[in-house]
């Protein structure tokens, strides 16, 4: 494994004080995989205190947990102690942390045998679960007793789904066996917790392992809404949100919207999405049936959704099976005639209408019957023009 410079770095410097130092988890596995690792996770045996003294600047991120941030230049690197996790009484938290100077208990404490593989350029490979071996089966595993292990974290069984998504990997057999019966306890984990495991989901390649929410009971409790949904789904359904760009509020409209706007918002607040991406998502759901045939629609398009038309785009011809190249000529040319779409690019604004005699309500309504004529005739955007229609309506 070439491991970058800085890490190599880290490793070293830990085993030339004495101490034992390793690559771990998702960045080991996505390397074994061909990916490349997003990040990368140390794990060491020296105390956090010891990493803090070994290196200059360092930031106390989990100090608790034993996680220290070592930073070299403007980047940051986990570096966590071996640690077993204490009781856990609560399906959430272990109820202390243990630091262990032998890596086989830090490894026997993560959550898929994938998971639990480390790897320094002194010692190679250390795989202890048979990892590698699962990378290759394509599965994921828990290490050591499935059920033992999503009773002390529920959170875990979201986990296994979303790598099963990200992967295209099965859930093994036992695992998916404990996860059917412990789906209920997933209600103890919170809500922004599960909302990021259940966007990782959402936003993978292969989001036809949403099934496997329905088919552990997940879905039951995390979304109840959508079982009756995607109970009646047919392929073509996945098929097509696995090739929607990956935009949270994109796929979220397109699996949602059947509910309707008001079950949408509840559910995206139940599950704390942030503010944006609700708006966007409700933007969406509400406009499902607007129409694409024209100039005229898309330009309606653009101006209901601003800079994120082309999401807008993407959903509708999504929602409707509708060919998105088509849309997208439609769109370019409006954007390249630089036609109005927007109260903004407007020839007339209320101070006009003001001088006009339109006061109150009215000077509102008077705009949007402006911006809705200029974008049926975008030449029109002409003061005179536009003053001439106003009269003419009112
Ligand atoms: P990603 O590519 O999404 O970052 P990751 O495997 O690195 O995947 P992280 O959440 O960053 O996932 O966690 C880093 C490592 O910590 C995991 O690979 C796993 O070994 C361990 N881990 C994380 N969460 C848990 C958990 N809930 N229970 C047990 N081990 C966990
Ligand atoms: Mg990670």
């Amino acid at each position: 494994m070439n491991l970058p410079v800085n890490v190599e770095y880290i490793i070293n410097t830990l085993e030339k004080a004495g101490y034992e130092g390793y690559a771990v988890g998702g960045c080991v596995r996505d390397h074994l995989m061909g990916l490349e690792p997003h990040d990368y996770d140390i794990t060491t045996s020296a105390l956090p205190e010891k990493v803090k003294e070994l290196f200059g600047h360092t930031v106390d991120t989990g100090i608790e947990h034993g996680t220290v941030t070592v930073m070299i230049g403007k980047t940051g690197y986990e570096v966590t102690t071996f640690r077993i996790d204490g009781k856990y009484s609560d399906s959430r938290h272990p109820e202390s942390v243990t630091f262990t100077s032998d890596l086989e208990g830090d490894l026997s404490r993560r959550d898929f045998t994938v998971n639990a593989i480390a790897y320094s350029p002194e010692k190679g490979y250390v795989d202890m679960f048979s990892g590698v071996e699962d990378i290759k089966l394509r599965i994921i595993r828990g290490v050591g007793d499935p059920d033992k292990r999503f009773k002390e974290d529920a959170l875990r069984m979201m986990r296994a789904l979303r790598f099963s998504a990200q992967f295209d990997f099965s859930v093994e057999a036992e695992t998916m066996k404990a996860l059917r019966e412990n789906a209920s306890l997933i209600v103890n984990i919170s809500s922004e917790r599960v909302r990021d495991e259940l966007l990782k989901l959402v936003l993978s390649k292969h989001t036809e392992r949403l099934a496997l929410m329905l088919d552990s009971g997940l879905m039951g409790y995390v979304l109840p809404e959508l079982v009756p949904l995607l109970e009646n789904v047919n392929l073509s359904f996945y098929r097509r949100l696995n090739v929607l760009s990956q935009s949270p509020a994109l796929r979220l409209a397109y699996i949602l919207f059947p509910l309707g706007e008001k079950k949408v918002k509840d559910i995206l607040k139940r599950l704390k999405f942030d503010n944006k991406t609700i708006a966007l998502t409700l933007l969406l759901v509400r406009n499902t049936n607007i129409k694409t045939d024209d100039m005229y629609c898309v330009r309606r398009i653009i101006s209901l959704s601003g800079s994120d038309s082309m999401t807008m785009i993407e959903y509708l011809c999504a929602v409707n099976s509708e060919d998105i190249s088509r849309v997208l000529a439609l769109h370019n040319k409006i954007r390249a005639n630089k036609d109005c779409c927007s109260l903004k690019e407007l020839a007339v604004d209320g101070k006009v209408l003001a001088e006009m005699g339109i006061k109150g309500r009215a000077v509102g309504r008077a705009l949007a019957a402006a911006l809705d004529y200029v974008m049926r005739f975008p030449d029109r955007n002409e003061r005179e023009k536009l003053l001439g229609f106003l009269r003419s309506i009112s």
